[in-house]
């Protein structure tokens, strides 16, 4: 494999299962509906910062470092699986997290994810809306440094060409799971945010030849500077792949912004009827800010009419759902159920 000689330590429990969705598919009368369970991979209630983790942490321990530090929203899924891996392989972390939403709750800031984080075990540091974090990381790693204390930085949501390694796997993974149903989709759809997924499933592939189209649902930037910033990274991947980049062309990168409402983390009504409704018809749990976002643009999609019965649609499942309870307010009926 391509990618076997770049240094990977074990985290995912094995190959995520690829599922079809009959009751889904019979309530929406549109495509044929199946689910690669990211949210399945196992580390700490597990989501697609794991598969880039295998490569980031391996290339942390690589140069001998003793401690990772990393950043994202208060209620990252990225930072609560980075810090189970860190914990895994020995190594200290500090996270570094952005107040990005500003919605008030109590739950926001001390449930889901957050209260995971602590549980873990980690050093929080905290940074107001907007800050320069990228320069914070820096600062913290040199802090460490003079102590004496060797820092791997990794960046928001791992999405660097190391990261996206484990997109490049997963699309093999994914690849030949097709093969054995022999689907051939009309597009892999997910949401997308710092990247890394999108760019590192188009490096995949490209690399394999395999004409499957991927659409990111995006849960923040614009269409155009998502498109730009996948396309950049899976340029930046296939590099270092040895490959030649030219094998993606530009056209191939597709994102949708239509279903971010008023931004990052903030709840829109789509996302709360998706996450209901494949609750309702399939008994599986998305998540506020990724998954749910993404869900609720193929839903939408299909309703449009966007993919139609002659087609086969595969939704990658992120992970995420670790942060519903952060979200309580937006989906408890908050009926007493109590003696
Ligand atoms: C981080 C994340 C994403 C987005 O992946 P990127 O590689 O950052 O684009 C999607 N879903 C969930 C649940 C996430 O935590």
């Amino acid at each position: 494999m391509l990618i076997s000689h770049f240094p990977r330590v074990q985290l995912l429990h094995g190959v995520t299962p690829l599922e079809f969705l009959p009751n889904l598919t019979r309530q929406l009368n549109g495509p044929k509906i199946y689910i690669k369970r990211d949210d399945a991979t196992g580390l700490a209630t597990g989501g697609n910062k794991t598969r880039k983790l295998e490569f980031l942490i391996a290339d942390a321990l690589a140069q001998g470092a003793q401690h990772v530090i990393t950043q994202g929203a208060t209620q990252s899924n990225h930072v609560r699986q980075t810090i189970a891996a860190a914990n895994k392989f020995g190594l200290k972390s500090t996270v570094i997290l952005e107040q990005r939403v500003n919605d008030g709750s109590v739950d926001y800031y001390q449930n889901g994810n957050i209260l995971l984080d602590e549980i873990l075990g980690t050093h929080i540091e905290l940074v107001p809306g907007g800050s320069d974090i990228n320069a914070a990381l820096q600062a913290k790693a040199e802090q460490l440094a003079a102590q004496g204390e060797q820092a791997y930085i990794i960046p928001g949501g791992g999405s660097n060409v190391i990261g996206a390694l484990g997109y490049v796997a997963c699309a093999f993974e994914l690849i030949t799971q097709l093969n054995t149903l022999q689907l051939q989709p009309s597009a892999l759809v997910h949401a997308t945010g710092s990247s890394g997924t999108q760019a590192g499933l188009l490096a995949g592939i490209a690399a394999t030849h395999s004409n499957l189209p991927v659409l990111g649902i995006s849960v923040r930037a614009e269409k155009t500077k998502q498109e730009h910033n996948v396309y950049q990274l899976a340029q930046q991947t296939l590099t270092h792949l040895g490959l030649d980049p030219a094998i993606l062309p530009a056209e191939k990168v597709q994102a949708n912004s239509d279903y971010v409402g008023e931004g990052y983390g903030i709840a829109t009504a789509g996302m709360i009827e998706a996450v209901q409704l494949l609750a309702r018809t399939e008994g599986i749990l998305l998540d506020p800010v990724y998954s749910g976002k993404g869900f609720a643009g193929l839903v939408d999609l299909i309703r449009q009419g966007y993919f139609t019965a002659d087609d086969e649609v595969v939704f990658l499942h992120t992970g995420g759902a670790a942060a519903l309870s952060a979200y309580r307010d937006d989906f408890s009926t908050h009926a007493a159920y109590k003696l």
